[in-house]
């Protein structure tokens, strides 16, 4: 079952509110079993929403709309709806009733522009909204369906999760839309893609999306519209495969963080992790803090943004400081024995680049980054990288890959 969205107010246009309904509707219908096949946004102008409108059920038959049920001069989608159907605007008494009720509990007198909001397309079904004035509509057209909800994100998530989705889910009985996401770290999505192969037809009617961010590239697989067990079945298999391929580099699936994979790790060797941090300055401790019961595993860290507390706390010697500079594989690797040593656990992590926009250099631009991951008495296992973006975007590069590397280090193998 298939659907198109069409999010109506000019406010969106302009950038002053972002289009939260239109990624809830997406999420909400796709748990549903229904597949949003386009979304667009219009402004508060009738030839827009009435085009958008009418395209959209050329296309689908099937269109949901949020905003413009309103009172006021501007929220006009109802009027052009009616308008494009061919049916009235006709008073629905009940609403009227509703309407006079609610203003009366509040104390206060109806405008008389609140009357229009009783105004209902002839034949269409009215779903309540108790949270606003402005209840959704429903209307059916020679095979054809219109849904009109508030733009108010509550209302229109209410009305949605009470009325839409029951009858939705009464018209396309048994079938679900579900993802799976494999998550992979440490590899550029053109050599994953490499990697991963043309599996796309394998895994058919499943689909594949590439989904990278600063933490990596998640392959999400979808199933749509097929029965619960039978998409599970598929889902299962399809995503054994794209671990399989995607080898070392995969650290889990779904909302798995990689930080909790390696307290996990560490934990199975009740080992205890320290971190010593200059570029991201805390960020590495932070997302591993941020998972809960890290206690156990997780001691705490130095922040070494000055030299002075490279070789102050972590005893890196000032002539590798001077010989090789702060962002180098010598200094990471102090770093990480220096921290090591000083608070005597078994794993360290440390971080040292050059974030940026300024301090880059020819040898060494901005973006670079040396890592460094230690466990036990082995030498540290160092890694340097070249991260993109701009200083925000590096920081979490870095923070991710510094964990990653004690990830691959624990795991066995694995080098980058
Ligand atoms: P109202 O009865 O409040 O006029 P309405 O159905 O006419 O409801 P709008 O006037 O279009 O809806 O929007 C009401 C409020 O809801 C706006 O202030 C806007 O911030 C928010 N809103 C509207 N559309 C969206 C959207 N797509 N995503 C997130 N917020 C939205
Ligand atoms: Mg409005």
């Amino acid at each position: 079952m298939k659907l198109e969205v069409v999010t109506i107010g000019t406010e969106l246009l302009l950038g002053q509110i972002i289009d939260t309904n239109a990624a809830e509707l997406g999420r909400a219908l796709a748990g549903a079993g229904v597949e949003v096949v386009r979304h667009v946004s219009v402004a508060d102008r009738p030839e827009a929403i009435r085009a958008a409108v009418a395209e959209a059920l050329d296309r689908t038959g099937f269109v949901l709309t949020t905003g413009g049920l309103g009172p006021t001069r501007d929220d006009i989608t109802k009027r052009e709806v009616a308008g494009l159907l061919g049916k009235p605007l006709e008073l629905d008494a009940a609403v009227l009733r509703a309407l006079e009720e609610r203003f009366q509990r509040l104390g206060r007198a109806m405008p008389a522009v609140n009357r229009t909001q009783a105004e209902v397309p002839a034949g269409a079904t009215v779903l309540p909204n108790p949270r606003g004035t402005a209840p959704g509509l429903w209307v059916e057209d020679r095979g054809r369906v219109v849904v009109m909800l508030p733009g108010v994100p509550s209302e229109m998530r209410g009305l949605l999760a009470e009325e839409v989705l029951p009858r939705l889910a009464q018209r396309n009985p048994g079938t679900v839309v579900r993802s799976r996401t494999v998550r992979t770290t440490g590899i550029a999505e053109s050599a994953l893609a490499e990697r991963v192969g043309a599996i796309e037809e394998e895994i058919a009617p499943l689909t594949l999306a590439y989904l990278p961010s600063v933490e990596g590239v998640e392959l999400r697989v979808t199933a749509w519209g097929l029965r619960a067990d039978d998409a599970e079945r598929r889902l299962a298999a399809a995503t054994t495969q794209l671990r399989e391929r995607a080898a070392e580099h995969c650290y889990g699936e779904d909302g798995t963080d990689l930080a909790a994979v390696v307290l996990n790790q560490l934990r199975a060797r009740k080992a205890r992790l320290v971190v010593a941090e200059s570029c991201t300055g805390g960020l590495v401790s932070g997302r591993i803090t941020a998972v809960p019961g890290a206690s156990d595993v997780f001691i705490g860290g130095v922040v070494a943004y000055d030299n002075v507390v490279k070789s102050g706390m972590l005893d890196v010697p000032p002539e590798l400081l001077e010989r090789h500079g702060a962002v180098s594989e010598a200094v990471v690797a102090a770093m990480a024995e220096g921290v090591q040593r000083q608070f005597a656990v078994d794993a360290a992590i440390a971080v040292t680049g050059i974030a940026g926009p300024t301090g880059g250099t020819p040898e060494k631009p901005v973006g670079t980054v040396w890592m460094a991951a230690r466990y036990g008495s082995e030498a540290p296992r160092a890694l340097k990288r070249i991260f993109p973006g701009d200083r925000g975007e590096i920081r979490a590069r870095a923070a991710q890959a510094a964990i990653d590397l004690l990830r691959r280090l624990l795991a066995g193998g694995g080098h980058q």
